[in-house]
Formats: structure tokens, sequence, C-alpha cells
């Protein structure tokens, strides 16, 4: 904690250099929880900012022990934020919820509380305190600021990712604060290619110095990253994976697709098709529910956007297909979206035909029952993908 109660009035550690608050604390001053009442103590070493921590932590449901980084983190957007706005406070208690909020801001039109968050809790703690927030007509915003594991690819853990947001011009994208270098680094264009690992555009660099409520962001391209081009690659190694990792008998949708007597393989290559944006609400990887949907409507009738929905809802239903815990994120009818976008897609790549509102095959699909004929669909089906990459 960074304030505390010094004669019933509030006191807050980054407002002192060092040297003052060791007087402070060698007068015997005494700072008392603004929350609980407990007797705290302040601690001053050479590296973290100074802070307090209660003597005991028995009695303190709101306050809990906090990293270094989350100190630092309230410290340098503390003082960000009060550069910009004259009503700031920390550590704000909100009166009917027990919560508090690291720091609160009040402006002419808004009331906004910013969440800094670095360890992991669970997604439905998120969601209740953001709840709890709207209810008191008070905006949450949320910043991440566990490091993220980035290669080749971005990797986000479920937790990670719910810290997702999105907009028209940056697609789905997640923002996370490094406090130690003191900047926002902002992923744009998330495409996920597995449950866990996505595809990114380059990382915007925003220093805290420009942060703002909300954050305006630096104008980016609207092209998708060029990787998208490897798309492919991804796809073929998550089939190995699967092939693998998972034992046929017991992983539903390979059974599945064994039962239908499909050559896993030699799927058809329309099906695993990323959706964008909105595909990423769907967890499972695209080649399994892009395969549900082949085989509950597609294969043999015409069909709508309203049928694609109902296959997507009754899976999701019983399990096969699972979203993805997206709580900041407010979008309506992603089914609908995800739906339509796939369809548009099979459309482009000439797969399927429109006549009126129905869609219908352009050619059965008979699966190859050797690599030469599988070689041929490919054959046929890059020139009209490649196409579609340049639309992009
Ligand atoms: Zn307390």
């Amino acid at each position: 904690m960074l304030t505390a109660l010094l004669n019933r009035q509030v006191f807050t550690t980054i407002h002192y250099s060092r040297e003052e608050l060791r007087g402070l604390r060698k007068r015997g001053a005494s700072f008392i929880c603004p929350h609980c009442s407990s007797p705290l103590t302040m601690k001053i070493g050479s590296c973290n900012v100074p802070h307090f921590a209660h003597i005991s932590h028995a009695d303190c449901e709101l306050v809990r022990g906090e990293t270094p980084q989350h100190l630092l983190s309230k410290q340098l957007l503390y003082d960000r934020v009060s550069s910009l706005y004259t009503s700031v406070s920390l550590e704000h208690s909100i009166k009917g919820l027990k919560q508090v909020a690291d720091i609160y801001v009040k402006t002419d039109t808004a009331e906004i509380a910013i969440e800094i968050q670095c360890s992991s809790i669970p997604i439905s703690e998120i969601v209740r305190r953001t709840y709890g927030y709207h209810r008191q007509g008070i905006t949450p915003f949320w910043i991440l600021t566990q490091p993220l594991k980035s290669k080749k690819l971005l990797s986000l853990t479920t937790f990670q990712q719910a810290f997702i947001r999105y907009s028209p011009h940056l697609d789905y994208f997640i923002l996370h604060f490094l406090p130690d270098r003191s900047i926002f680094q902002l992923y744009p264009h998330l495409l996920p290619v597995s449950t866990t690992a996505f595809m990114s555009a380059a990382p915007i660099i925003i220093p805290v110095s420009e942060f703002t409520l909300p954050p305006s962001i630096p104008n980016v391209s609207v092209l998708h990253p060029s990787f998208l081009s490897h798309w492919y690659d991804f796809r073929t190694k998550w089939i190995y994976n699967k092939i693998h990792y998972n034992k046929a008998r017991t992983d539903v949708f390979l059974r599945e697709v064994y039962g239908e007597g499909d050559t896993f393989l030699y799927l058809p290559l329309y099906i695993g098709i990323p959706v964008i944006p909105h595909g990423i609400h769907i967890r499972n990887h695209e080649v399994e529910w892009q395969y549900y949907v082949w085989k509950d409507c597609l294969k043999e009738n015409a069909i709508s956007e309203e049928s694609v929905c109902r296959v997507l809802n009754r899976r999701i239903a019983n399990g096969h297909i699972e979203l993805r815990s997206l709580p900041l994120l407010k979008i309506d009818e992603e089914i609908k979206r995800i739906a339509s976008g796939y369809l548009r897609l099979l459309e482009e790549l000439q797969v399927l035909r429109k006549i009126n509102d129905m869609y219908q095959l352009t050619e059965p699909w008979s699966c190859p029952d050797h690599f030469s004929a599988y070689e041929q669909h490919k054959h046929d089906f890059f020139p009209r993908w490649k196409h579609i990459l340049k639309k992009l």
C-alpha cells in the first residue's frame, strides 16, 4: 500500500523523499490502514517504492500483499494520471463496494477506476469487480503488468487472454504495462494459431509519459501481419501435433472425424482458415469448429448463415466448442459475425456459391484416397487463398 492514515489525514509515501519518511518513522509516527483501521508499518528499502504493510495480515480483507512491480506501477501511473486530471486518488475505497481501486480518477464527465493486475486471479473475479464498478457508474480500466512471452508468436495464458480488447482499427489487441521500462506495449491484430499462441503485428510502444485515458494510440497500419502467409504452416503443425499427442480413441474431435470416415490429414483446406478478426472468440482451433460446421450442415445441404449459427451454438452447448473468456469485450452477436465471416471467405474462395440467401458447395468434396489427389486439391486451393491474402 502507498497510502495510510496519519493523524486521520491521508498520507501517501510517494509524495515524500526516503529521508523524510525515515525521519517520520524515527519519530514514531503511527500509521493506520484506511480500510480496516489496523496498524501499519512503513517499509523503506533502497530498491522498492517505500510502502506500508499490515503488521498482521489477518485483519484486512481489502489489501493483500503487493509485489514491487505492483507498487512501482501504481506510483508511475499515479504520477502520470495526476498530471492530466486534478481529482486523482491512490488506493481509493469505493463506497458500497468491498473494493479498493488502485487509482481512482474523477473527471467532469466520468469516474474511472484503474486496476493494476500483476498476479493471476480467477477470471470470475475480474468479471465480478468489473460488474461492481459498472453498477456504481464507474468505468474500470484494467492494466496487465505480467511480462508476456513473445518470440515469433505471442504466448498468452488464459488469464492474460482475459485482457484482450477490441477496436475497429487495431482488431483484437492486448495492452500491457512494463513498469521497469516505464512503457506500455500494445500488440495489435491478434490472431490465434492455437489455444495459447497468437500471431500479432509488431508491438506499439507507448511511453508512460504519453499515456492517456483512454489510451490514444498512434496510427498504425491496418494491414495484417505479413506472416499471415505462414498460416498454413501453423495449421499443418497443429494437425501433426494432434495426431502425435492425442489418442484417437479418447480425443472427442478425432473420434468424430474417423467415425465419419474422413481422413484427418486430408481434410479440405478450407476447413481451418482464419476468420479475421472475430474468430478469436472460439478457443478451439479453426480446423475443429469448421469441421463441425462442414459435417453438420455444409457437406450435403444448401445452408444459410442461420444454419451455421445453429451448428455453432449447438456445439457450444454440448461442449465440443469452447469460447474464450474475454470479459473486457462487449461484442454483440459474435457467433453471427463468425458465421458470416466464414461464409464470406468460402464464397471468395469459390468453395461456395450464394443463391439468394443460401450457400451451396460449388463442387462436392470427396476425401482423397491417395496423396496425389490431395496435392491436386492444394494446387487448386492455394492460388485462391493467396488472392484473398493480398486483399486483406
Ligand atoms: Zn487494512
